[in-house]
Formats: structure tokens, sequence, C-alpha cells
């Protein structure tokens, strides 16, 4: 489990986690997304990419699941760093510590949570509905089962018995998240902020955008 101070070291400032997001999201460098341009300007006053050849601006959150977020990035990591770490993680428990209102939170948490169900690798999905279970074979099945009952006793311990019909299914992905990612903080971490990209590139699309770009 990764400790407060080493995610401190991470993360001190805002320049820091901005750099962290551009390392992930153009692990090659920056490239454009409309025609492959790989110069660019920084507009330090808004801390916008601008494409050096067709001006197109693209902000680091953009496509992510940070999308036009208005809070500072330090926020976001402070809460994907409580997730990922394993520790229970409420929206009040978010909003003072922050001391941002718990509607924003709950919506932050919610993003967050999407983006871990959007992060599962496997084919276990659904392990939570009776009749995808039964519709199994039986050592798919019992798998299933095994991951249901974990994820039940997750949510008792985590989140208490009286959890909305609504919530449990978010419990039930990040329920998931937590046991792929247990012991592995930064990929926990980098799984979430990718799950939710629209943007990354492949090696096989920078070498297409490229190509586009060489042809013109
Ligand atoms: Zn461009």
């Amino acid at each position: 489990m990764a400790s407060i101070r080493r995610f401190m070291a991470l993360f001190p400032d805002e320049q820091s986690c901005r750099d962290y997001l551009f390392s992930l999201r153009w692990p090659r460098g920056f490239i454009c997304t409309k025609c492959g341009e790989m110069r660019y300007c920084l507009i330090k006053t808004r801390n916008v990419y601008e494409c050096a050849n067709c001006k197109t601006q693209t902000s680091i959150t953009s496509n992510t699941l940070m999308h036009r977020t208005k809070l500072p990035l330090r926020y976001w990591m402070v809460a994907l760093y409580w997730v990922a770490s394993g520790q229970r993680c409420s929206a009040r428990k978010l909003a003072r510590t922050l001391l941002i209102q718990q509607r924003t939170a709950e919506r932050l948490l919610r993003k967050i949570r999407l983006a871990m169900h959007k992060s599962e690798p496997t084919l276990l999905l659904d392990f939570w509905n009776r009749e995808k279970r039964s519709a199994q074979q039986p050592i798919v099945r019992r798998a299933m089962q095994k991951m249901y009952r974990e994820a039940r006793a997750f949510i008792r311990r985590y989140y208490g018995k009286r959890v909305s019909k609504w919530n449990r299914l978010y419990y039930y992905y990040e329920y998931r998240f937590r046991s792929n990612y247990m012991h592995h903080f930064t990929g926990a971490l980098s799984g979430l902020i990718l799950a939710s990209c629209t943007t990354i590139y492949t090696l096989n699309e920078y070498g297409r955008l490229r190509e586009r770009k060489s042809a013109s």
C-alpha cells in the first residue's frame, strides 16, 4: 500500500500532476489528434497545448476522466490515491479533507468508480447478476459466485449494510478494481486515468498519424 509520503513526493504541486498526466497521455511526446503534428506550443496562461500545424488546442485533461474539470489536479490525485491505495473513501470524508462541497466529492468519486469499471480487464463482468452467473459454464459460474460473495463482504465492511441499489453497482466495480490492482498503486493510478481516456495513442496510431501527415 502506498504511503501518503510517497504520494506527496510524487505529486508535490500542480505542475507535477500535469507532467504525470502528460507522460501517461503522450508517452512518445505530444501528438495532435487532428493532424498528427508533434510540434506544439504550450499556452501557459490556460495550460493548453496548441498544435504548431493546425492550431488545435488540447488540454491535458480533455477526454480523460477529468474532462472539463474546474478542480485543481491535485484534488483529483488525492481522490485517486485514496481509491487506488485500497482505503475506504467516502464522499463525506473526501469533501471534508479537500474542503469541497459534498456534491462535488460525490461526482468526483462516481467518475472514478466508472473509470474502475472501464479498466476491468477480465471478462467476468456482471458477476453480481444472478441470471448472467447461472448462464455460465460451471467453472466460470463458481468463480463468479466466489467473486460475488467477496464483493458483498467488501461492501458490508467498507460501506455498511444500508447501501442503495444504485451505489451498490459502483461498489461492485470498486471491489473488482481493488482486487485487480492490490499492492500496485502506480498501476492502479495509471489504469484509472487511461481507462477513461479516448485519445491515448498506440504505437500503430502514432505511425498512421505520421503517415497521414507526410502524405498531405
Ligand atoms: Zn494539429
